[in-house]
């Protein structure tokens, strides 16, 4: 069959509500919830206005490195680029494929590298001084462990980090990560976060401690958002 007649077949395809089962590491283990594909569109639409803040716009390249398994929030940085017509490599945040970020970095010259780890940049550092290479992109969002790394090599990076199924990305104030307050409820206990559906979310998830040192800022960001800001002990780290 033609493939023009696969894709027209495909389309007459009932679609499931359920677009992911997201599982994520909690402090008693790990958890499972669901994602539906109403709630990745809201997820896209607000990862689009994060990117959009950092000044993301069409015709400009980004570099995301993420992990299949996180396409629930990859998924949404994706649609974002897209919905901002950026044009996007994609490399795995492992660190075994730390050559395929270092030839996208040099052959795209992105404007944003999205998702970069700290395994990323270990096996990057064998070869290339990293403060030079990232020095030069106006927008780095790194991973929690990824951060004081960039930082102490003079490198702007703000922290993007999945908090349970949800998304912290940090916005030019650099003041914590913001998670969307309209779909979650972040908040701190005894040092660590915890995450719960909030009242928009329709795939159910009771109030999970996450074991992840940190803490929850709420009130008006320099930015201009009111979204919760998550600030991550292992980001203040000193390195
Ligand atoms: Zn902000």
């Amino acid at each position: 069959m033609a493939r023009a007649d696969t894709l027209t077949r495909a389309r007459e395809l009932d679609r499931p509500e359920l677009a992911y089962v997201v599982r994520f590491l909690a402090a008693g283990g790990t958890r499972e919830t669901e994602l539906t594909r109403a709630e990745l569109a809201r997820d896209t639409d607000w990862a689009t206005a994060r990117l959009r803040q950092h000044g993301l716009a069409p015709g400009q390249r980004a570099l995301l490195t993420a992990s299949g398994f996180e396409g629930f929030w990859g998924h949404a940085v994706i649609g974002a680029l897209r919905a901002l017509k950026v044009t996007y490599g994609i490399a795995e945040a492992m660190g075994w494929d730390h050559r395929r970020t270092s030839v996208f970095h040099r052959e795209l010259r992105p404007h944003a590298v999205i998702g970069l780890s700290a395994e990323t940049l270990e096996g990057l550092a064998g070869g290339a001084d990293i403060g030079e290479m990232f020095r030069a992109t106006p927008v780095v969002l790194a991973r929690p462990a990824a951060v004081p790394v960039l930082r102490a090599v003079g490198v702007s990076a703000c922290l993007l980090s999945p908090v349970g199924p949800a998304l912290a990305l940090e916005c030019p104030e650099r003041g914590g990560a913001h998670v969307n307050g309209a779909e979650w409820r972040v908040g701190d206990r005894d040092g660590e976060l915890f995450v719960a559906a909030g009242e928009q979310r329709t795939s159910p998830l009771p109030e999970t401690p996450l074991g992840i040192a940190g803490r929850v800022l709420s009130g008006r960001c320099g930015c201009g958002s009111e979204d919760p800001r998550v600030l991550l002990a292992e980001t203040d780290r000193p390195s």
